[in-house]
C-alpha cells in the first residue's frame, strides 16, 4: 500500500503546486492585464491633487460595444467628504470605481478629479492618489511586513508599524511566531477575512493617499468583525474624499450622500435620512436589510 500512498502523495503536492503557480500567475496576469489596458496620453501630465474633489459628469459606459452599463451618471465627492454608492448587484457600482481607477475609459461624459480630465494624467499618479480597499485583499506569499509594505514601497519599519497599529492589528501580529516576519498568504499563515481587511486598511493607512474608494470592503465578514472593521475604515477616511460602494446600507448611513444605482443610473439620491422619507427604493431595501440583520445576529449569537 505505501508503495502506492507515496506517489499519490507526491502527486498530490505537485498537483497543489501547480495549481498555487496557476493562481499566482492568473493574479499577475490580471495586474498586467489591468495595467495594459489602458495607454497614458502622449501629453499626459501628473495628476495634481489639491484638496482631491471628484465629479463624473454625464458618463456613459459599456465593456462591449453594444451593451452599455453605466447611463449618464453624475455626481461629485466634496473635497473630504463620504459618498456611497448602493444599488442590487450587477447596477454598476464596481464599474465606478474601476473607471475611477481607470481601469477602462468612458463612452461619453467626463471623470475630473479637482477639475483635471483623468484621461489627462499619467495613470502612475491617479493610482498613487487613490487608495483601495477591495472585497477580497489579496495577500502575497511573503512577510505580513512585505504585505503592508505594498501599500508604499521603502517605507520605513517604524511606518510600518505604525500603519499596522492604526489598523488595529498590531497586537495580532506581536502573537505571530516570527512577527512581522510571519510568511502569509496561501503559502503560508492563512489570516481571517477580517485579519486580511486590516492588512488593507494598514497598508492603505502607509500609502496615505488622499482620495479612499472602498468596494464592499467587509461584505464578506461577520457582522461583529464587520462593525469593528468599519469603525477602523471611518478613522481612515477622516477628512479624505472617500467613495464607498457598499452591499450593507448600515454601513453608509453616515455618508454625506447616498447614490442608488439601479440598472447602471442613478434613481434616487440623498442622505439617509431623507432617502427613508421618500419611501422609495432606499427605503425598502433598508427595511429588508435591517429585517435579514436582526435573522442574522440571531444565527451567529446561536452559533457562538
Ligand atoms: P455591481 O458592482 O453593482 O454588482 P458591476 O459594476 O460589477 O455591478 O457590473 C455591472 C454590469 O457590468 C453587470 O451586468 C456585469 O455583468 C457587467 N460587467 C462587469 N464587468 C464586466 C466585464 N469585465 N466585461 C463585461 N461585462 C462586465
Ligand atoms: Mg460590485
Amino acid at each position: 500500500l505505501m508503495l502506492l500512498v507515496q506517489p499519490l502523495n507526491f502527486l498530490g503536492f505537485v498537483y497543489r503546486e501547480i495549481k498555487q503557480s496557476l493562481v499566482d500567475m492568473e493574479k499577475m496576469f490580471e495586474l498586467l492585464f489591468v495595467g495594459r489596458e489602458i495607454d497614458d496620453s502622449p501629453s499626459a501630465r501628473t495628476l495634481e491633487v489639491r484638496d482631491a474633489a471628484i465629479e463624473f459628469k454625464d458618463v456613459d459606459f459599456g465593456y462591449e460595444g453594444n451593451r452599455q452599463i453605466l447611463h449618464k451618471v453624475s455626481f461629485r465627492v466634496e473635497p473630504g467628504t463620504k459618498v456611497a454608492i448602493v444599488g442590487p448587484s450587477g447596477a454598476g457600482k464596481s464599474t465606478i470605481s474601476r473607471i475611477l481607477f481607470r481601469f477602462y475609459d468612458v463612452n461619453a461624459g467626463r471623470v475630473t478629479i479637482d477639475g483635471q480630465d483623468i484621461r489627462d494624467v499619467t495613470q502612475a499618479s491617479l493610482r498613487a492618489a487613490i487608495g483601495i480597499v477591495p472585497q477580497d485583499t489579496v495577500l502575497f506569499n511573503d512577510t505580513i511586513r512585505y504585505n503592508i509594505a505594498y501599500g508604499r514601497p521603502g517605507a520605513s519599519d517604524a511606518e510600518i508599524e505604525e500603519a499596522a497599529r492604526l489598523a488595529s492589528i498590531d497586537t495580532f501580529i506581536e502573537r505571530l511566531p516570527d512577527g512581522f516576519d510571519t510568511i502569509v498568504g496561501e503559502r503560508g499563515l492563512k489570516l481571517s477575512g477580517g485579519e486580511k481587511q486590516r492588512v488593507a486598511i494598514a497598508r492603505t493607512i502607509l500609502k496615505g493617499p488622499q482620495i479612499l474608494l472602498f468596494d464592499e470592503a467587509t461584505s464578506a465578514l461577520d457582522s461583529k468583525t464587520e462593525k469593528e472593521i468599519q469603525a477602523s475604515l471611518s478613522e481612515v477616511s477622516q477628512n479624505r474624499t472617500t467613495l464607498v460602494i457598499a452591499h450593507r446600507l448600515s454601513t453608509v448611513v453616515d455618508a454625506d450622500e447616498i447614490l442608488v444605482l439601479d440598472g447602471g443610473r442613478i434613481v434616487e439620491r440623498g442622505t439617509h435620512t431623507h432617502l427613508l422619507e421618500m419611501q422609495g427604493q432606499y427605503a425598502e431595501m433598508w427595511a429588508r436589510q435591517q429585517e435579514a440583520a436582526t435573522y442574522q445576529e440571531k444565527l451567529e449569537q446561536a452559533l457562538t
